[in-house]
């Protein structure tokens, strides 16, 4: 018989790991922590929501090689103006909303993970080591590999804004003009915001096909008014011609000039040249092969779950760039996988006999590009839109930031 001052043992902490911290990976916590403490999540849209039915104890662990949240789409404009670059960067530390006992971060990269034993193995950025960490749940959101310049390559906030100095300085200096290499959405929007920052500076854009974005599933109406808006912002725009050969010349005066040859034998003379041509890869190193696609992206369910055949598929989640998913790859698709994995494992953790998932739809292409003051947009609903309002509307006064820090409401600290 129990004695009268016996007390029922208290319910058992789930440990969410989380590779990644970014868009993806902090709704994803955000998310948890709203529901863990009985709240309807932050991002639930839907009519008049219920909150969860109790409290569950829950520990997150996010991993991130990073030091901090970076905001990625502001790329084009942090590492041309060292101002915006500060704004852009904030230390994980330093995000009120994600500061309580139940959120630990370690700056680190996850080496791999063994679904069947959930354990994952992290190399730690500060102390050197590779440590095992135990896990009931894991959802890896981080994205994919990307090169300079089209991402910083610092993983802390302090060396980020060196790097974001030294290529405006490089910039500033470029005597000769910035050439840009690769008209995809990057591409695009680099060459707009120099013009911006540096009107004074020639910028020209070179492309291997006929048509800017020519990757992206996207109307050739869409593509052609980009072409449109990046010549009205005064960028010099090649089209259909790929750069064969690339050497620098040393003027009397010391200074370097790039000698980019094209594939018609002209040549273009720049003081600065800038590659956004690189493809971008998954980050999934990490995981075992079975779970990936041909490509490295991770095959998931609706729910966000890997496929059935992995052991113990139920607990593990793929969101955001590294998901094979329809639809371009974009931070609002993130924030929304994020939602539905974090919803998705608290309906484990719930019951894990009669869980309640949440599922995805397909997605079709939608995307909106800044570029300068203006912005160009498609939906297959409202097709493709230009103009300044349009810019104010989808990325307001800094890229986006203000509208995807208020939207994941950072600033609120977490109440206990
Ligand atoms: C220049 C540029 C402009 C863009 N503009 C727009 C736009 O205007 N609108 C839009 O919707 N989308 C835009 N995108 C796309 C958008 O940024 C991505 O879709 C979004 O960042 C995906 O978020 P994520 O959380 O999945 O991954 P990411 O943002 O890529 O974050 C992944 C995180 O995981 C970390 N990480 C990686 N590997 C490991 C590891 N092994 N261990 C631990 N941590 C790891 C990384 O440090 C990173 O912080 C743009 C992208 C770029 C590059």
């Amino acid at each position: 018989m129990p004695s009268a001052t016996s007390t029922t043992p208290p319910p058992p902490e789930f440990r969410v790991l989380i590779v990644g911290g970014s868009y993806g990976g902090l709704c994803a916590a955000l998310t948890l922590l709203d529901l863990s403490r009985g709240q309807v999540a932050r991002f639930n849209f839907t009519e008049n929501p219920q909150p969860p039915s109790r409290k569950i104890p829950i520990q997150i662990t996010v991993v991130d090689e990073r030091d901090g949240f970076y905001h990625l789409i502001g790329s084009p404009k942090a590492l041309a103006c060292d101002k915006f670059a500060s704004k852009t960067w904030t230390r994980f530390d330093d995000i009120p909303a994600l500061q309580t006992p139940s959120v630990r971060f370690v700056q680190g990269s996850v080496n791999s993970v063994d679904c069947q034993s959930k354990v994952a193995q992290i190399l730690d950025t500060n102390t050197k080591e590779t440590r095992k960490e135990k896990y009931d749940f894991l959802i890896a959101s981080s994205g994919l590999r990307r090169v300079f310049p089209t991402v910083p390559q610092s993983l802390r906030r302090d060396e980020f804004l060196e790097e974001a100095k030294s290529h405006m300085d490089e910039i500033r200096k470029a005597q000769d003009g910035v050439a840009i290499i690769g008209g995809g959405a990057v591409g695009v929007e680099m060459a707009a915001e120099l013009r911006i920052l540096h009107p004074d500076q020639k910028i020209t854009l070179i492309h291997s096909r006929d048509r800017l974005l020519s990757a992206e599933p996207l109307p050739v109406e869409f593509q052609d008014r980009v072409v449109s808006v990046i010549r009205e912002a005064g960028v010099k725009l090649i089209l259909g011609q790929r750069v064969v050969g690339t050497t620098t010349i040393e003027t009397e005066g010391g200074r370097r000039i790039w000698h980019l040859t094209l594939a018609d034998g002209r040549s273009i003379y720049a003081g600065h040249v800038m590659n956004a041509v690189s493809k971008s890869i998954p980050t999934s190193s990490y995981l075992p092969k079975e779970v990936l696609n041909e490509e490295g992206y991770v095959n998931i369910r609706p729910s966000t779950q890997f496929l059935e055949d992995i052991p113990n598929a139920e607990h593990h989640f793929a969101i955001g760039d590294i998901a094979s998913w329809a639809g371009i790859k974009r931070c609002g698709g993130a924030m929304h996988m994020a939602y539905y994995a974090a919803n998705n494992a608290h309906q484990l953790m719930l019951s894990a006999d009669k869980p309640e998932f949440i599922a995805l739809e397909r997605s079709p292409p939608v995307i909106g590009l800044a570029l300068g003051k203006n912005a160009v947009s498609y939906t297959p609903d409202q097709g493709t839109r230009d103009g300044e309002e349009l810019h104010e509307s989808l990325f307001g006064k800094d890229m986006g930031y203000s509208i995807c820090w208020n939207y994941m409401k950072m600033s609120e600290p977490c109440e206990a």
